[in-house]
């Protein structure tokens, strides 16, 4: 039902009591090697949700690309789209701080080798989706390869993350564009406003079918050109742990259910749960609910 398309990553972190300078070396923790990358991880939310899920993507023949594997193996994740070879496995190399800020750089590696032929040459997976999600962590010539191959059964939603400008036929076809505060702000540039109401409908003006604008703790925005003013979706209220992968656990739920035939906002309000459930628990893949573990909706 649900085709992800985008970046694997192994996530490298190590605790450190402090950053090294130029020229110096530090002692950190023992090394924790997790899967991530915003494709894989939404690959893995969806499937731990119970959705039908394909994965589109690049991993190096090594360790890492393995171990990528394996993981959306575990989670139930159709890998045959998973091309192997070409450039090492992705690797996000991330120091953390007593204070629990990261500084984090991205190797891309094979992330940056997922090539439009890539998508030409996987038909059948983007034939068989009723939805295609989307992020930035791959080439925009594969993003815009993916945007040309939809067909009018099938609905595109695009996370544009890393902000980047994207070209008018590809925001086109989104629906929805999903963005965060700072992915709303950055694509707007000057022009942002200053409520989400504001932005979801700057946003429109750039051209999707429909937005939605996730809010951390105050759920979520949408809005489509269909019809109607932007609807306020509400989070759950929850005890936030670990914010990390909120975002790509809220656009896998939002997506497959977009895929089963729910409107955006009645997706939406799905999502939200999907999200609050995410931030409850450490971690990205490891922080994400099964259908049982998704939380009641509604803000007390
Ligand atoms: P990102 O992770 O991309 O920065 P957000 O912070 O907007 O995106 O979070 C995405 C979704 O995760 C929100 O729409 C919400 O459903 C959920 N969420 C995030 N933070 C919280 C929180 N503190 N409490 C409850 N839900 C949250």
């Amino acid at each position: 039902d649900l085709l992800v398309v985008g970046s694997a990553n192994a996530d490298l972190v190590v605790g450190v009591e402090r950053r090294p300078a130029p020229g110096e070396t530090v002692l950190g923790s023992d090394l924790a090697v997790h899967p991530g990358g915003k494709g894989g991880n939404q690959a893995v939310a969806a499937a731990r949700l119970g959705a039908r899920t394909a994965l589109l993507a690049r991993v190096g023949d090594d360790a890492h690309g393995r171990l990528l594997l394996e993981s959306q193996r575990a989670a139930g994740v159709d890998t045959t789209g998973v091309l192997v070879g070409g450039a090492p496995t992705g690797v996000a190399l991330i120091t953390v701080d007593p204070s629990g800020d990261n500084s984090i750089v991205v190797s891309p590696g094979a992330n940056a080798r997922l090539a439009p032929e890539d998508i030409r040459a996987a038909g059948a997976l983007l034939g068989a989706a009723r939805v295609v999600s989307v992020q930035l962590e791959i080439p925009l010539e594969t993003v815009a390869e993916v945007a040309g191959a939809m067909s009018p059964g099938t609905r595109l939603v695009l996370n544009p993350s890393p902000p980047a400008p994207l070209p008018a036929h590809v925001l086109a076809v989104c629906d929805p564009l999903v963005v965060n505060e700072h992915e709303a702000r950055s694509m707007l540039g000057g022009a942002a406003g200053a409520t989400p109401e504001e932005w979801a409908r700057a946003l429109l003006g750039l051209g999707p079918r429909s937005v939605v604008v996730t809010l951390g703790a105050a759920g979520a925005l949408v809005a489509d050109t269909r019809g109607g003013d932007a609807v306020r979706v509400p989070s759950p209220q929850v005890e936030a742990v670990d914010t990390t992968g909120a975002g790509d656990a809220f656009t896998a739920a939002l997506a497959w259910r977009l895929g089963r035939g729910e409107g955006l906002a009645e997706a939406a309000a799905f999502a939200v749960r999907v999200g609050a459930a995410a931030v409850t628990r450490r971690g990205a893949q490891a922080s994400f609910p099964t259908a049982e573990e998704v939380p009641v909706g509604g803000v007390p």
